[in-house]
C-alpha cells in the first residue's frame, strides 16, 4: 500500500518535550482548575494530570466531572498562550517536513487557533496541508477512536495509506486498530508494531524505509 498522508501530533512531537510552551499551557490549565474548583494549587495540578491520563484532555475530564465548558478552558489556558514567547523558527523541522513526500496534516487535541500560531512560529505552516483539531473531533480527543474515524473519513483514504506520528504511546492503539502505520517520536517505549524514532528528524527516513 502506498503512503498517501501523514498525521502529525503537535505538542512534544514537532518541538522538544519539556519546552516552556507546553509547561505554560499546563500551568494555565492548573490555574483554571484552581480558580473553578477552589482546590489548592498542588491538588489542582495533580488533578490536571490525572484527568489528562484518564480522558485524553484535561478539558474533557473537567467537562465530565465538573460540567466545565471545554471551550472556556481552552480559551483561558490554550488560546491565551503566546507561542512566540516560547518557541522559535525551526529550520531543521522544516527540512524534515519537506523530506516527507506526501501531504502532512496536524492531528491534535489542541485548538486550531493555538495550533496555527505554533506552526507559524515554528516556520512550518505552509508545510502542513490541514489541521484536525479538538473542535473537529467534536471534543472526542485522542485516543478516542471517534477522532481517528472522523479524520479517515475526511481524508477519504484507506487507513493503511495513512501514517500517524505522535510522541504519546497511548495514542497508537486506535490507529493500529484501523490499520494505520505508526511512528512514535521520543525516548519512550513504543507499543508492539509501532516504529520508534529518537527525534522528528528521523521520521522521514522511517517513513521511507518502512513503507
Ligand atoms: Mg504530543
Amino acid at each position: 500500500m502506498p503512503l498517501r498522508a501523514v498525521l502529525l501530533d503537535l505538542d512534544e512531537t514537532l518541538y522538544e518535550p519539556g519546552d516552556s510552551l507546553i509547561c505554560t499551557v499546563d500551568r494555565r490549565i492548573t490555574a483554571f482548575i484552581a480558580i473553578h474548583t477552589g482546590i489548592p494549587w498542588e491538588r489542582a495540578d495533580r488533578l490536571r494530570r490525572e484527568l489528562w491520563c484518564e480522558f485524553g484532555t484535561t478539558a474533557r475530564g473537567l467537562n465530565r466531572l465538573f460540567d466545565v465548558n471545554e471551550r472556556d478552558l481552552n480559551r483561558f489556558a490554550v488560546d491565551s498562550v503566546e507561542p512566540e514567547l516560547h518557541v522559535t523558527p525551526d529550520p531543521g523541522l522544516a527540512e524534515s517536513l519537506r523530506r516527507i513526500r506526501v501531504p502532512c496534516y496536524l492531528f491534535t487535541n489542541a485548538t486550531r487557533r493555538y495550533a496555527e500560531r505554533v506552526l507559524v512560529t515554528l516556520g512550518v505552516r505552509d508545510l502542513v496541508r490541514g489541521i484536525f483539531d479538538i473542535e473537529f473531533s467534536l471534543f472526542n480527543p485522542k485516543p478516542s477512536p471517534i477522532f481517528y474515524r472522523r479524520v479517515v473519513e475526511a481524508l477519504s483514504l484507506p487507513p493503511a495509506e495513512i501514517a500517524l506520528v505522535d510522541d504519546n504511546p497511548r495514542n497508537f492503539a486506535p490507529a493500529m486498530a484501523l490499520g494505520m502505520r505508526c511512528i512514535c517520536v521520543g525516548p519512550g517505549q513504543a507499543p508492539a508494531g509501532v516504529t520508534r524514532v529518537p527525534t522528528f528528524a528521523d521520521v522521514p527516513q522511517a517513513l521511507g524505509a518502512s513503507w
